[in-house]
């Protein structure tokens, strides 16, 4: 099983599934990073460590008392529209 804990409090979750590679938190989510170029401790900009991203969890009740420092990026939701437009034969 694998070793969960918040990220902010240190306290541990328990998985959701009793699987080795279960990284899905009862009560708590599961965070990724990509790192940024203003980051002096994590920036992956080799070629060899594009993409790799660093995971974390946050308890429920530390996601929701930091709430007002946490940002919400919505998916935005496409319409479907005719494809007439964009195919010809
Ligand atoms: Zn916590």
């Amino acid at each position: 099983m694998a070793t969960l804990k918040c990220v902010c409090c240190d306290k541990a979750l328990t998985p959701v599934q009793d699987e080795p590679e279960c990284f899905q938190p009862e009560l708590g989510v599961t965070c990724t990073a990509r790192g940024n170029f203003g980051s002096t401790v994590f920036d992956p900009l080799a070629i060899e460590e594009r993409g790799n991203e660093l995971l974390f969890f946050l308890c429920d009740t530390c996601l929701v008392a930091k709430r007002e420092s946490i940002y919400l990026l919505r998916v935005k939701r496409r319409k479907p529209t005719p494809a007439t437009n964009y195919l010809s034969h």
